[in-house]
């Protein structure tokens, strides 16, 4: 599409766009919201088959984590005018008479780097707030999610004016070429190292960053539960996409007294959820590439594997595994798994998981399965990550009234309904005086005014 415009012809483009102040008129926004809308949904066949293709991804849970993105826009339509309304702030008497508002703006041009876990949603729901907000987008999806990096360029090129909102789509070489550019936000989804050269790249140019980020999220799970559900939540929120969610619960931290009973009911539902033989299961998903596969490998070595630890490299398929007698020091616990392997790292007092999520970077989530009040106090209270779910596992993700983003090593920023319009925007505080009154003693000479002004003021 751009074949003979170099990165920062499009750059300028869309500055000479965005300059017109076109976006920022709100019916054109809600316009591009509802074309967007209706380009996913006309999309949906090429986009499930696009992640069957990329990642073996079952139809309904493609259908449900990806294409249902439209309820991102949906929400976005229906908030708008709320959210783009500039709020009065109160102005203290010293001041009198004055009014003062804030106002949303929008950045300008900003820039989207999605991972290939989720290829389709990680850039589409960011574009929504970018839209909601009135700025200029280019979008730069994962290399190694192909098939759906190429329905979504065919969305969007036949959606919108490249000088409005253009897919460039690329690898790393792709990726560097526009972080070098000057752009007004960029929003990258990806993993811990790759946030840090997005960083670095962007504070040549102090651009502002979020960086929704990776890591590993503990899920605790106390006595005090209702055992089968709790098995249920976790085998589904682990094994889906194969493990490879960002928020997906890494490892497991359990009450020595529930352990066993709980390993049973996780190995019962996985064969509830994909049968007796997971590779030949249409709703278990693939591991994207040989380098991960090779990886996860790897990470099978360590403890003793209760159920899976089968693997297939020519059908890129690793079976759902859970290993027990983990320790902390082992590799499996030493880096992000995003893949189907769930260490079990058991605990006799609350005060030991806490301490062991306490001593490594700050996850992206946190779950705890527990129905004592003091202990979800407890937890929540004494440590600290990007979110914290209750009893169930993704769930909090599709919540579009919760800010979604890391704290620490695992992000800076979040997004998600109004989130994503705030991250955004820039809300520029208007301070309106009137000629009515001017109060002399403010100017120079200063000559003896100090002490009427620390009367007055101090
Ligand atoms: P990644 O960091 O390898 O790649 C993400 C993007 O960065 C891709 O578009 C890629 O082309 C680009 N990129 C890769 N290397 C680069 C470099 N050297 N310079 C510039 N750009 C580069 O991440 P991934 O493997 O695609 O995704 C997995 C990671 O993403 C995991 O850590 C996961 O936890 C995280 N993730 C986070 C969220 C979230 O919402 N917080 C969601 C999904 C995935």
């Amino acid at each position: 599409m751009h074949t003979n415009l170099s990165i920062p012809d499009i750059i300028r483009k869309q500055r000479d766009f965005f300059q017109t102040g076109e976006t920022k008129s709100i019916d054109f926004r809600l316009a591009q919201l509802k074309t967007l809308k209706q380009a996913v949904i006309e999309h949906t066949q090429l986009i499930l088959e696009a992640l069957q293709a990329d990642l073996k991804k079952p139809e309904f849970e493609a259908y449900a984590t990806e294409v249902l993105v439209y309820k991102e826009i949906d929400s976005a339509i229906k908030d708008i005018k709320n959210w783009t309304q500039p709020k009065k702030a109160p102005v203290s008497l010293d001041f009198f008479p004055a009014s003062a508002r804030i106002y949303p703006e929008p950045l300008g041009v900003v820039l989207i780097i999605s991972p290939w876990n989720y290829p389709l949603q990680l850039i589409i729901s960011p574009l929504v707030g970018a839209i909601a907000a009135g700025n200029c987008a280019i979008l730069k999806p994962s290399e190694l999610a192909p098939h759906t990096s190429r329905v979504l360029t065919e969305i969007i090129s036949k959606s919108f004016d490249p000088a409005y909102i253009t897919v460039l789509e690329g690898g790393v070489e792709t990726s560097q070429q526009l972080l070098a550019e000057k752009f007004d936000h960029i929003f990258f989804t990806g993993g811990t190292a790759v946030g840090k050269i997005v960083m670095e790249a962007a504070a040549k140019h102090l651009t502002p960053v979020t960086l929704e980020l990776g890591g590993k999220s503990p899920c605790i799970v106390d006595d005090d539960i209702n055992l089968e559900q709790t098995a249920r939540r976790i085998t589904w929120g682990k094994f889906l996409n194969a493990g490879q969610t960002c928020i997906a619960p890494d490892y497991l931290l359990v009450d020595k007294k529930i352990k066993d009973n709980l390993l049973a009911g996780i190995q019962k539902c996985l064969k509830e959820f994909y049968g007796d033989n997971p590779a030949t299961s249409p709703d278990y998903a693939r591991i994207i590439n040989q380098k991960h596969f090779d990886r996860l490998v790897n990470l099978l070595k360590d403890g003793k594997i209760i159920v899976g630890g089968e693997s297939n490299s020519s059908e890129s398929y690793i079976a759902p595994t859970v290993i027990d007698k983990v320790s902390s020091a082992d590799a499996v616990m030493q880096e992000e798994i995003f893949g189907p392997i769930l260490p079990v790292i058991e605990y006799t007092d609350i005060g030991e998981a806490i301490a062991l999520i306490n001593s490594r970077p700050k996850p992206l989530a946190l779950y705890l399965f527990s129905q004592n009040k003091n202990l979800q106090k407890q937890v929540c209270q004494q440590t600290s990550s990007g979110g914290v779910c209750i009893n169930h596992t993704i769930i909090q993700f599709g919540v579009s009234s919760l800010p979604f983003g890391g704290v620490g090593e695992s992000g800076i920023g979040s997004y998600h309904g109004k989130a994503s319009f705030d991250t955004f925007s820039h809300y520029k505080s208007v301070l309106h005086k009137p000629f009515l009154l001017d109060v002399k003693w403010l100017y120079p000479p200063y000559k003896g005014k100090l002490s009427l002004l620390k009367r007055i003021l101090g």
